[in-house]
């Protein structure tokens, strides 16, 4: 992979796509932790004396009401921790633009507005429209893409602009992709992950991905019940996904082994073995005994990975898996990856984040990751 660091950007024009898709409710920034971690990215550049002009998305553009999702208030934040001013540019194309662009003078910054205000007539950002993407690289010399979250979408800020000028990736998704691509290839063993979420059918990428490079599969939440209905136990009216049952049945014949399900769990009524679940209940966390059973494989693990969260965890009585793996995990060592948006949210929530090696931040970039793809929006061949 090309990096900001193989790229001459010194006293360049240097495009930067950054992730400022930010929480703004009433105009104010409630959470700037994406601002924040692109720091990294745009001062460097600034230190080589680039030009730096930033472009990011911030929530869906469909219609000109959309338009209150402007980026403004992310200049104005951005140049208080920048401790500099940033030209804020409400505008994704034109005179104006233009003109500020060649106004810039090296180390100053630029934030355009919301690449996504080019979807309101046809979609032009997310269909990675090429005369779109020509335009926006024709403003710099060098494109960096630092946006991991959308990484996994070829969008005309993203895939379409590194078309077009010499391009590399910022060090956020270069983290990204280490950290990932370290595990995928020369894991320290045994490696085991720990998969939950809702449905198998959103899952069944990063089950094909593992079966046969993890030692374990401690399989919870939602997605527990379709295995168990698969080997042929009572569920009663649980979380069940239909069309995967035989996938299930089949992973569970060739990897029998390797997958270890929940033996009990707790319910809208009780907390009870797994074969004592009754038709009218429904299972929504694992139970005490299946936590101290995957505690067993995660205790003599050396990495683990940790996609979907154990139970229903919004709610406080069936955050209890959930919590409890954060628990054990914060006990061990080795190599400790999350990855999914409600995991790492589920991480934040119960005050854990510092004891992971990696959170991913992307939801949908890091699952197909974790499923073992290569990312749409990046630029992978020289
Ligand atoms: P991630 O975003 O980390 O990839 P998912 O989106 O796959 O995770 O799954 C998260 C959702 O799964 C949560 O909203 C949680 O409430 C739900 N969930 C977990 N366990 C259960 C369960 N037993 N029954 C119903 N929903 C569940
Ligand atoms: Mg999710």
């Amino acid at each position: 992979m090309i990096t900001i660091r193989d790229l001459d950007i010194s006293n360049k024009k240097v495009i930067i796509r950054v992730d400022f898709n930010v929480p703004i409710k009433d105009g104010k920034i409630t959470d700037d932790k994406r601002i924040i971690e692109s720091l990294e990215t745009i001062n460097y550049a600034l230190e080589k004396n680039a030009k730096v002009i930033l472009m990011s998305h911030l929530g869906r553009v469909k219609t000109v009401e959309d338009k209150v999702n402007t980026l403004y208030p992310v200049s104005l934040r951005l140049s208080q921790l920048l401790n500099r001013e940033v030209v804020f540019v409400d505008e994704t194309r034109g005179l104006k633009l233009e003109k500020a662009v060649d106004n810039l003078k090296n180390g100053e910054v630029l934030l355009m507005e919301n690449t996504r205000f080019e979807d309101i007539d046809g979609s032009k950002e997310s269909s990675n429209d090429q005369d779109l993407a020509k335009y926006w690289a024709s403003l710099g010399e060098v494109f960096i893409n630092d946006a991991f979250g959308t990484s996994h979408r070829a969008h005309a800020s993203n895939a379409g602009i590194a078309n077009y000028l010499p391009s590399g990736i910022g060090f956020l998704i270069e983290k990204e992709l280490k950290v990932m691509n370290d595990v995928m290839c020369n894991p320290n063993k045994p490696l085991t992950i720990i998969l939950g979420g809702a449905k198998v059918n959103d899952k069944i990428g990063v089950i094909n991905n593992f079966v046969d490079k993890a030692d374990y599969i401690l399989i919870g939440g939602g997605m527990a019940f379709t295995f168990l209905k698969a080997s042929g136990i009572e569920i009663g009216s649980s979380l069940l996904d239909e069309e995967s049952i035989s996938f299930c049945k089949d992973i569970l014949s060739k990897y029998e082994d390797k997958i270890i399900l929940p033996i009990d769990v707790v319910t809208d009524l009780k907390t009870c073995f797994i074969s004592d679940i009754t038709s009218s209940e429904k299972g929504l966390d694992i139970g005490p005994q299946t936590l101290k059973l995957f505690s067993q494989y995660l205790r003599m693990s050396k990495t683990i990975i940790w996609n979907g969260p154990l139970g229903m965890f919004e709610e406080e009585k069936y955050s209890y898996g959930t919590k409890g793996v954060c628990e054990i995990l914060k006990n061990i060592d080795g190599l400790k990856i999350a990855g999914g948006g409600d995991t790492a949210a589920a991480i934040k929530q119960f005050g854990y984040e510092e004891f992971f090696t990696h959170i991913s931040t992307g939801g949908g970039a890091s699952l197909e990751l974790l499923e073992g793809k290569k990312l749409k929006g990046i630029k992978y061949e020289k």
